[in-house]
């Protein structure tokens, strides 16, 4: 028997929404009664829930839980707070390291690690492999379809295979960009680090995680008006493959005005990795060695999204630079040289 089946109680790292189907499967209470039973006797904590599983608004919410299922409210103090407002968007929260998944003796014991619903979070730090987008985990698992379950059975049931071979295939991709995307996500840290330093009130980014949720949000815009793959995919090398990078159609920029929601709904961690991989040559790709090499066309990065962006994309950079810290803000003038030059 693994130990989640034996734990009533959340994991150290696990979501609300993991634990709570987790534990209604330990009780054999259908989710469905549940349901019932918390809107007739808490509704709002109903419409909270509903509306973030993993994160839901206020504080009742622990006491009407822990009744429903038979833990102490004091159990849950540790979860359902969002270390930061980039999570990814309810619905969209897919993504799972597949040898974290092996560690479970079974799918079912299975559950979902905070870390891995941060929508700028595409490697797992434990195991330094890409994260990948699954169906479901844990005791949501049996909740698919039988067919979905047939459809990804062997990727759940033996994930250690599945991550054999990512790791072969990870290992495959050019070293640089393996780099930009370890090297990104330390970037994002610190940036969180620094605005936390600087800002403690509010949720408004500053300093330099301004830049990125800008620029993030920028490149997960398609900046057409018809669907299309976000700007992003510019920055990707010829040849790449869409297993570890992706370039699926985002819905139309119909104005500009591109939010960091568009990075946050995307469920395929291959698709932000883009975004991230694109993000990251523009914010230190610049220094003198990079620009010797961009007379060259390099086959990948930041030079290769600029050739492609129309009037409003710049008008809505020169816009939003205003706001970035001092040494940021030139930056967009250096792109706008970099296309003429
Ligand atoms: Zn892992």
């Amino acid at each position: 028997m693994g130990k989640p089946f034996i734990q009533r109680l959340p994991l150290k790292d696990e979501v609300l929404s993991s634990w709570l189907t987790r534990r209604l499967n330990q009780l054999g209470l259908e989710r469905a009664v549940f349901d019932d039973a918390l809107v007739k006797q808490y509704p709002e904590v109903a419409a909270a829930l509903t509306k973030d599983p993993d994160f839901p608004e206020g504080r009742f919410w622990r006491k009407a839980v822990a009744g429903l299922v038979a833990v102490p409210a004091e159990g849950l103090q540790a979860i359902g707070w969002p270390s930061s407002p980039w999570f990814l968007a309810p619905g969209c929260r897919r993504s799972a390291c597949l040898l974290c998944l092996s560690e479970a003796p079974l799918v079912t014991a299975q559950y979902v690690h905070e870390l891995w619903l941060q929508s700028w979070r595409t490697t797992c730090p434990m195991h330094q492999l890409p994260l990948v987008e699954v169906p479901a985990m844990g005791a949501s698992w049996t909740l698919l379809s039988r067919q979905s379950r047939r459809l990804h059975g062997a990727l759940m049931r033996r994930p250690d295979r599945e991550a054999a071979r990512l790791i072969e295939g990870w290992r495959k991709v050019p070293a640089y960009l393996r780099e930009v995307v370890f090297s990104a996500e330390v970037q994002i840290m610190e940036a969180w680090r620094e605005h936390f330093a600087n800002e403690r009130s509010g949720t408004a980014a500053s300093g330099s995680l301004l830049v990125w949720h800008d620029l993030l949000a920028f490149c997960a815009s398609s900046w057409s008006t018809t669907a299309s793959p976000a700007i992003a995919t510019q920055a990707l090398p010829w040849m790449i493959g869409s297993t570890y990078f992706r370039c699926r159609n985002v819905l139309p920029c119909m104005e500009p005005a591109p939010s960091l929601q568009a990075f946050r709904t995307m469920i395929d961690p291959a698709a932000r990795r883009t975004c991230i991989v694109a993000v990251m040559d523009a914010l230190y790709g610049l220094s003198e060695k990079r620009i010797v090499g961009l007379k060259r066309q390099p086959s990948w990065g930041w030079f290769r999204v600029l050739p492609h962006l129309p009037d409003a994309a710049w008008a809505w950079l020169d816009d939003q630079a205003r706001a970035w810290p001092a040494g940021w803000h030139p930056m967009v003038g250096r792109w706008r040289n970099m296309v003429r030059g």
